[in-house]
């Protein structure tokens, strides 16, 4: 029984295709100039190898290498964000515009990022984005931009607090996800947490009690991501300005200003009004940004900031600036036109892709989206889904690109407020090919 099963194989080694004449074909040639030549060598491998085990024809090894192969070489797929989840953790918050893309892309090579191109000198690093956020938000003396909220918060507690005490409500010792709290955050600096009011209840008095020469600063954070309701209080900042030491504000959601569509968010410029010395937030949340910590609050503490060696370490790139500024001062971003998406033309819109589908378990419901990614968790924005079987779920995901719905009560529901309506062939064509 072996001999026969031996020759097989001999065979079929013999008709495996040479590496370099399937190497030579256009596409893959392409494909390394795209994504490198390692990449797409390995995958020609995969596909001789194929053929030896005769899960594929010798004629279809490059073919089979083309298929494998990825559109870029960054690793990260875009995917078709249908959950309805405007701002998703686990797809990377905001969608950045195509202006803050291009941007992005200008930026990518050389660029005059900390050069004067007039005087030929230094110039301050990232200087055009600071100026427009601090036009964005011009009750703010000064600014300053470091990777994320946590880098801003650990960058505020570190130059202003280490050795000493940061004063807190127990009300808002807020775990921001992923098992990561910002007491533990606020104390790897260094700081003391020195912890005020109880879970529902805190006074200014509780604050005022506790103030001395070993305080930093008093911080307030916005429970982005639950709400407490009853028997509840809570200090406002215009309470707490006049104890002789900085008031600064987690704002956690990086609105700059009051929106109408979220009266329950704090905002920049509100926040900073009411008498905050340094406002902190997050550029890809509400912002609709890239990834960043804004800081933004008395030139004072700004420059102390600015100026303490941490503020090295957690110094944004040249990308993150220029995506910054884009968002800032340019068009409005994804994230806001989806939230304020017109509800006729998106069950308009829905209807049409469910004609088209033609299948006999799709039809068009409505249904609830949210902001998500720890921002206004009461808020219910009315929508409307394309409601599949849940078995289109798995599919889905594996389909190019992949599109990510949300399952509820047994059906998958598909939110196009968030996906851009270019996506709609290709989402259209991905459906069909699950259901098949
Ligand atoms: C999201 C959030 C943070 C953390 O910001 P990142 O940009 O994710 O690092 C901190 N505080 C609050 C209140 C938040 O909502």
């Amino acid at each position: 029984m072996r001999e026969p099963a031996r020759e097989v194989e001999v065979d079929r080694r013999r008709e495996v295709p040479r590496t370099d004449a399937v190497l030579a074909d256009p596409r893959l040639q392409a494909a390394a100039e795209r994504l490198g030549r390692d990449p797409v060598k390995a995958a020609v491998r995969v596909a001789q190898q194929q053929v030896r085990t005769g899960e594929l024809a010798p004629a279809e090894v490059a073919d089979a290498a083309v298929a494998a192969l990825p559109a870029t070489a960054g690793g990260l797929r875009p995917v078709l964000n249908a959950t309805g989840v405007v701002l998703h953790t686990n797809l990377g918050r905001a969608a950045l515009s195509s202006a803050a893309v291009d941007a992005m892309v200008a930026a990518s090579g050389h660029t005059d990022v900390e050069l004067d191109l007039d005087t030929g000198k230094r110039a301050r690093r990232g200087r055009t984005a600071l100026a427009a956020l601090a036009a964005a938000v011009p009750r703010a003396e000064a600014v300053h931009v470091v990777n994320n909220g946590a880098a801003a918060l650990v960058l505020a507690a570190t130059a202003l607090a280490a050795g000493r005490e940061i004063i807190v409500s127990r009300g808002e010792m807020v775990e921001i996800g992923d098992g990561f709290r910002l007491p533990d955050l606020l104390e790897s600096t260094g700081a003391r947490l020195r912890e005020v009011g109880t879970t529902n209840r805190t006074s200014p008095a509780d604050y005022a009690a506790v103030v001395g020469p070993a305080t930093g600063f008093i911080l307030k954070v916005h429970p982005s991501n639950f709400v407490v309701r009853g028997f509840t209080s809570a200090a406002e900042i215009p309470q707490l300005t006049g104890l002789g030491v900085p008031v600064v504000a987690d704002i956690g959601s990086g609105l700059l200003a009051p929106d109408p569509l979220l009266p329950g968010e704090p905002d920049a410029a509100s926040t900073l009004r009411a008498g905050a010395d340094l406002v902190i937030a997050s550029g890809d949340k509400l912002l609709g940004g890239p990834q960043a910590g804004l800081l933004l609050g008395t030139s004072a503490l700004v420059e102390r900031l600015r100026r303490h060696p941490l503020a090295r370490a957690l110094r944004v790139d040249k990308l993150t600036l220029a995506a910054l500024q884009a968002t800032v001062a340019g068009p409005v971003p994804p994230t806001w036109q989806a939230l304020r998406y017109d509800l006729d033309e998106l069950r308009d819109r829905t209807t049409r892709l469910c004609r088209r589908l033609g299948l006999a378990g799709a039809e068009v419901i409505p249904s609830v989206a949210v902001v998500g990614g720890g921002g206004a968790p009461e808020l219910q924005l009315p929508s409307w889904s394309l409601s599949l079987p849940s078995t289109y779920a798995e599919p889905l995901r594996h389909a190019d690109p992949p599109v990510v719905g949300r399952v509820d009560q047994g059906r998958l529901l598909l939110d196009l407020r968030c996906v851009p309506p270019s996506a709609d062939e290709p989402l259209l064509r991905a459906i069909l090919a699950a259901g098949r």
